[in-house]
C-alpha cells in the first residue's frame, strides 16, 4: 500500500468539506476529497439560502444556549463567506428576511455552487473519491497525519497535516441519535440525505474528541404523520412550514409549546409528546394566508392540505368548532375538548390576556372556519450534538485542547446550536472556509 500525501484531506464532500476544498484549492494547496457517496452534495443539493442570524444581539436572543466563541464567528464571518460564493462566479440573491425572528440571507443555486467547487478542486489537480469510506485516522505521537480509506475492496493511506470531517452529522444512524438526541429519535423520518450516518463523529470519538453538548437538539421540520419521505423533493414539500401561525395538540388535547416560534423549534417538542404525533390545526385565516402561501420570499408554494390529503396523511377538516366532535375517534384525540380549547384560546387572544403556552410572535385567534387539520409528526434533518471545534475549526480533546492535525466543520460539529437554529449552510460555509485558512 503507497501512501497518498496531501496539503488537505477532507472526509465528506457536502457543503462544508467542498468549501474548503475549493478555497484550499485556489490557495495553491493539494487537496484529496474522499466520500462515501456516488455523488457529492449531501444535503446542501436540497438547500436553497445561506442565512444566519444578523447580528450577536438577534443571534444571542435566538441562540442563547449556544457556543458563545462559535456564534461569534458565525456572525462575524458571514459576510465573506457570501462573498466568496459570488467570487466562484455563482449568482447570489440580495438579503432578505429569513422566519420572524429576523434572520437575513440569499438565496443561491447550491446546486450551481456544489459543481463549482468541485470544478476549483478538480482542475487544481485535486483528487476526488467516490464511494470510499473511511476506516480510521492516521495518529501518531498525539497528531491525525491522514486517513485509512476502503475504496473499491481496496485500501488506501491519504496522508495530511490536515484532515478535515465534514461527513455532515449522524442523522441517519439510530442508535446515535437514542443516544445523544433523544430516546425515541431514531423514530423519526430522515429528511436528509441518507449518507450522514456519524462516521465523523466516529472517527473523532476514536482520537479522543470531546463531543457535546447533550440535551442540545437537533435540526428538523414537522411532517404529515404517516407520510413516507421517498424521494428528496418531499423534504420541503411535505415540511408543514406554516405551523407557526397554526395551533398544535397533542393526544392529551393540549397545547405544549409556543408555535409561533418556528416549526424547526416546534419540532423538538413534539418528539417528546406522547407517541410523538401532534394535531396541527389552522383556520381559513391561516390556510389562506400561510398554508397555501410560500414560507420565505422566492420559494414555491404549495398546497400542505392538499399535498398531505394525496400522500395519505390524517388530514381532515371542520366547517365550525361543532363539528370537532365528529373526528375520528381512531385517531385518539378528543375533538369536542380541542374545540373547547381553541375556542378559550381565541377569547383570550381577543381580549390580549395571558396565553398558555405563550405566544411569543403570531397571536391571532383562529375563529374563522372551516378548519383544516394535519396530524404531524417530527422529522431530522442534522443533530445538533457532535464534535466540539473552537473558532479556527480545530477539533478540542476532552481538556479543551486542539488535537493537532485535526479539524471539522458542518453539521459534523457541535455546541454552536442548542435547541435552536440559523442557518446550516451558514455555519458550513463558514466554519468551512475557517478550516481552509487554518489548514494554510
Ligand atoms: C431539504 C433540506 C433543505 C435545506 N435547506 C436549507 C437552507 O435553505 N438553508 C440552510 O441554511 N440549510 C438548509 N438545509 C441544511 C443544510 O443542507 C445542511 O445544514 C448543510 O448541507 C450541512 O453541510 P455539511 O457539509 O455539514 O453536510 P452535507 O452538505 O450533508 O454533506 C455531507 C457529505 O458527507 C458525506 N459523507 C457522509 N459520511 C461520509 C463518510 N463516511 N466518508 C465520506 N463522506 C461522507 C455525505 O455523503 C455528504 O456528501 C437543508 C437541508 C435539507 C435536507
Amino acid at each position: 500500500m503507497s501512501d497518498e500525501v496531501f496539503d488537505l484531506l477532507v472526509i465528506g464532500a457536502g457543503m462544508a468539506g467542498l468549501t474548503a476544498a475549493a478555497k484550499s484549492a485556489r490557495n495553491g494547496k493539494k487537496v484529496c476529497l474522499v466520500e462515501v457517496g456516488g455523488d457529492i452534495g449531501g444535503s446542501a443539493r436540497f438547500a436553497g439560502y445561506a442565512w444566519t442570524a444578523p447580528t450577536h444581539e438577534i443571534m444571542n436572543a435566538e441562540n442563547p444556549r449556544g457556543d458563545a466563541t462559535l456564534k461569534r464567528a458565525l456572525v462575524d464571518r458571514f459576510a465573506d463567506g457570501v462573498e466568496w460564493i459570488r467570487s466562484v462566479g455563482i449568482d447570489v440573491d440580495n438579503a432578505q428576511r429569513i422566519l420572524d425572528f429576523g434572520g437575513q440571507g440569499h438565496k443561491f443555486d447550491t446546486n450551481h455552487y456544489i459543481d463549482t467547487c468541485r470544478r476549483i478542486v478538480t482542475e487544481a489537480g485535486g483528487e476526488l473519491v467516490l464511494r470510499a469510506d473511511t476506516e480510521s485516522l492516521l495518529l501518531e505521537n498525539g497528531t491525525v497525519a491522514g486517513a485509512t480509506v476502503r475504496v473499491d475492496g481496496a485500501i488506501r493511506q491519504f496522508r495530511s497535516p490536515n484532515t478535515l470531517l465534514a461527513t455532515g452529522g449522524f442523522q441517519g444512524d439510530k442508535d446515535l441519535l437514542a443516544e445523544h438526541v433523544h430516546p425515541d429519535a431514531g423514530k423519526m423520518q430522515l429528511r436528509s440525505n441518507p449518507t450522514s450516518c456519524g462516521a465523523g463523529y466516529r472517527l473523532a470519538s476514536a482520537v479522543g474528541a470531546s463531543t457535546g453538548s447533550e440535551d442540545a437538539g437537533f435540526y428538523g421540520h414537522l411532517i404529515p404523520s404517516g407520510v413516507e419521505l421517498s424521494d428528496p423533493s418531499d423534504f420541503v414539500d411535505m415540511s408543514l412550514y406554516y405551523s407557526e401561525h397554526a395551533l398544535l395538540f397533542n393526544l392529551n388535547n393540549e397545547r405544549f409549546v409556543d408555535e409561533t416560534l418556528g416549526d424547526h423549534l416546534t419540532t423538538m417538542a413534539l418528539l417528546d409528546q406522547p407517541e410523538s404525533r401532534g394535531l396541527l390545526i389552522a383556520d381559513a385565516r391561516v390556510h389562506r394566508d400561510w398554508m397555501l402561501a410560500s414560507y420565505v420570499e422566492g420559494a414555491i408554494a404549495l398546497d400542505k392540505f392538499d399535498l398531505g390529503n394525496k400522500r395519505g396523511g390524517r388530514v381532515g377538516m371542520a366547517e365550525d368548532l361543532e363539528e370537532f366532535e365528529y373526528m375520528p375517534e381512531e385517531w385518539g384525540y378528543e375533538g369536542k375538548v380541542i374545540a373547547a380549547a381553541i375556542a378559550e384560546f381565541n377569547r383570550a387572544a381577543d381580549a390580549g390576556e395571558h396565553l398558555s403556552p405563550a405566544r411569543a410572535r403570531d397571536r391571532s385567534s383562529l375563529a374563522a372556519g372551516p378548519y383544516y387539520f394535519i396530524e404531524a409528526a417530527p422529522a431530522v434533518t442534522f443533530p445538533f450534538h457532535g464534535i466540539r471545534i473552537d473558532d479556527r475549526a480545530r477539533v478540542l480533546n476532552k481538556d479543551g485542547v486542539p488535537i493537532a492535525g485535526l479539524l471539522a466543520a458542518g453539521s459534523d460539529t457541535g455546541g454552536l446550536w442548542h435547541r435552536a437554529y440559523a442557518g446550516g449552510i451558514a455555519s458550513a460555509l463558514v466554519f468551512g472556509l475557517t478550516a481552509a485558512d487554518t489548514a494554510c
